[in-house]
């Protein structure tokens, strides 16, 4: 059977190298004579792998030393409650962007545990752009202030951080961690869901500045309370210990054979100039997203004909390209192009998407 081109937003396309490395020793990992999957999270042989895949994730993203990385469960949901009652702990405010469902959910969440404020919103045109900010708008003694980075849905991205001053900023990064370099001491805190770009579902990763943590609410529970993680190296309880295990072997394809951040970006650049470049040129489809906001992981896009998209989607199946129906919101297709799509399913789709045009345009 062969392999398709998956398109999903999420869960994700992994690199065919880690998923075969990751088959290679399913039934035994080195010499332990055991899968990763039934190993001991206290074990030596684990202790190896999550350190391993920790000082990794570490050097790729440059992380400074004043952040711990934890590596917890729940996904990125779970963080639109548990960053407030962690963070919310002064003035009991903090500010928003609202700039898609996800970010939506993460004001709507936190609001439950103080005063929010969005201040601004791309609602207006199907969250197609990113709100330009006034700084003077900011809650000058907010908590925190929330950003995600990416939108996986809309197909935007922030290009240009907000200017916060002291006030921590807090980034969900889901689908777009490790797509591109990113300098970690901008942001008090970075959660990511690895099913996007790092891993299979069930893994979360978080990347907390030190001050920000131990001072979790008194209800915090504590599963939810940074430090005890922190305290404990992601060993409170067991840790999502197979997705660790393969985010280890995603950042070493990461690093041996993409050849880093730095190079992974301009991959991930020319595979989305090839989309946008025919999208931009072609009569048939129209991208949503115009400008510099475009995301490079997540490339929406429509015909303006229902039925044509329909009959896009179905065609496209039957090609070999998976996962290219659009989010209900948005309408038409998308096609999220995260780290492991490689450069030829890009080049195939556009040469699909060309024939198709021909035949219906
Ligand atoms: C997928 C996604 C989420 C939701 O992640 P879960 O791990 O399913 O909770 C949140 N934010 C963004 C930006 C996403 O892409």
């Amino acid at each position: 059977m062969a392999r398709v081109y998956n398109f999903s937003a999420g869960p994700a396309a992994l690199p065919l190298k880690v998923l075969e490395r990751a088959a290679s020793e399913m039934t035994e990992y080195g010499t332990s004579g055991q899968s990763v999957m039934e190993m001991s999270h206290r074990s030596r042989d684990f202790e190896e792998i999550i350190n391993g895949c920790e000082s990794l994730l570490r050097s790729t993203l440059s992380i400074p030393d004043n952040y711990k990385v934890l590596f917890l469960q729940g996904g990125a949901s779970s963080q639109f409650a548990m960053v407030p009652l962690n963070l919310m702990n002064g003035s009991g405010k903090a500010d928003f962007v609202l700039t898609g469902q996800w970010a939506k959910k993460a004001y709507q969440e936190a609001s439950r545990y103080g005063e929010c404020k969005a201040v601004a919103s791309s609602a207006d045109k199907t969250f197609s752009y990113i709100p330009a900010l006034d700084p003077d708008t900011f809650t000058r003694d907010a908590d925190y202030f929330h950003i995600c980075m990416n939108n996986t849905i809309y197909g935007t991205r922030f290009t240009e951080l907000p200017q916060t001053g002291d006030v921590p900023l807090v980034a969900d990064m889901s689908s777009c961690i490790l797509s591109e370099p990113v300098d970690v001491s901008k942001f008090g805190l970075i959660y990511a869901g690895a099913q996007k770009n790092m891993g299979p579902a069930g893994l979360t990763v978080v990347i907390v500045r030190e001050d920000l943590i131990g001072h979790a609410r008194e209800i915090t529970p504590t599963m939810f309370n940074y430090q005890i993680h922190a305290d404990s190296g992601s060993m409170y309880n067991t840790p999502p210990t197979y997705g660790i295990y393969i985010l280890g072997l995603v950042l070493e394809w990461l690093q041996n054979d993409m050849g880093g951040l730095e190079k992974m970006k301009a991959y991930n650049e020319k595979k989305a100039a090839l989309l946008y470049d025919y999208l931009d040129s072609s009569k048939l489809f129209r991208p949503t997203v115009q400008g510099k906001d475009r995301s490079i992981m997540n490339v929406p896009f429509v015909t303006g004909q229902e039925e044509l998209d329909k009959k896009f989607v179905k065609e496209s199946v039957a090609a070999g390209f998976v996962n290219l129906k659009g989010h209900r919101s948005v309408g038409g297709m998308r096609a999220s192009i995260y780290n492991a799509m490689p450069l030829e399913g890009v080049e195939a789709l556009v040469a699909f998407m060309k024939e198709f045009e021909q035949n219906n345009g």
